[in-house]
């Protein structure tokens, strides 16, 4: 048996393929990234915690002799431990490389592969079928949202995908519209972009806000990034309904509509939910960057064919 062999049957560290188990569970906990592991992070020390490590175990130190160089380099165990059941997971493809998930996020990670998603919710005893439903990191989802921020805008865009009516619900069709409401999420900052409303399930697994199309789906609505919207539930009903639409300069305009409905309509106590639309802030909230803003042949499908004027 190796030294380090030794060390981790004497100090009765767990098994490397137990710490496999709770680093998969660590990422999905951590929306599927987790940064890559020096021993000062913080992710190091709360694993150890979900194992109960003792001080013993948390510091022990391996020592390893440079015989040319004379010198001794010190390890802890418990790192090297957590970097082998790392290695491994990347090995088996549940989990990417912090090198290979740079060349996506610009940030030195371990993600969560679509694969090692479909693991970690088995030991969560989570349905597969949840799994649009959550706001997991994958890195093949994060592939494309970095697609969908970085293609360029196009200025005679066509929103409407004729194509759309022919393909059946795939794995790939799955994927796309999952990495449309990642982009929409993360470029609103997981904020309605009308009230401007940001708030999460207890748990933080699940964001109230929802990536909606401006071109809906049953229209055959791209799934761009210039073709969404990030809305909480009661706006999204809202726009998808005709109750309101966006001006090119991204002004909301309500239906005239909401003149003739019985005065008990729309209320919530004294809040005016239409008149509070048309007395908004002079703009929807927008991402960062123009080239990610709403397109304006989107918008003006939408004041075409949902609109109630
Ligand atoms: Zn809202």
């Amino acid at each position: 048996m190796s030294y380090e062999g030794k060390m981790l049957e004497a100090l009765k560290m767990p098994h490397r393929k137990e710490v496999e188990k709770e680093l998969l569970k660590a990422l999905f906990k951590h929306n599927g990234v987790i940064k890559e592991f020096s021993s000062g992070e913080e992710i190091v020390d709360e694993i150890a915690e979900d194992f109960r490590l003792n001080v013993k175990q948390r510091t022990a130190y391996l020592e390893t002799k440079y015989l040319k160089e004379n010198r001794i380099k010190k390890s802890s165990l418990w790192h090297r431990l957590l970097f082998r059941a790392a290695d491994s997971l990347a090995k088996e493809k549940l989990i990417s490389r912090p090198t290979h998930t740079f060349k996506i996020t610009n940030k030195k990670e371990w993600m969560l592969t679509e694969a090692g998603f479909d693991k970690s919710l088995k030991l969560f005893n989570i349905p597969t079928k949840q799994k649009n439903d959550l706001p997991i990191k994958s890195f093949e989802v994060q592939k494309i949202v970095k697609k969908l921020n970085e293609a360029s805008r196009p200025e005679n865009y066509n929103p409407v995908d004729k194509k759309k009516k022919i393909i059946k619900k795939t794995k790939e069709t799955t994927l796309r519209w999952r990495g449309f409401r990642q982009a929409i999420i993360e470029a609103y900052d997981s904020s309605c972009t009308v009230c401007g409303m940001k708030i999460c399930s207890p748990d933080a697994f699940l964001w109230e806000v929802e990536a909606a199309h401006i071109v809906p789906h049953r229209a055959f609505g791209k799934d761009d990034i210039w073709n969404g919207l990030a809305l909480c539930h009661l706006h999204h009903w809202a726009f998808d309904v005709g109750w309101f639409t966006l001006s090119d300069s991204y002004k909301i305009q309500v239906s005239s509509k909401a003149n003739s409905l019985p005065p008990n309509f729309g209320k919530m106590d004294n809040y005016n939910f239409l008149e509070s639309l048309s007395t908004k802030r002079s703009r929807i909230l927008l991402p960062s960057r123009v080239n990610i803003y709403p397109h304006r042949n989107s918008i003006s499908w939408h004041r075409q064919n949902i609109f109630q004027k």
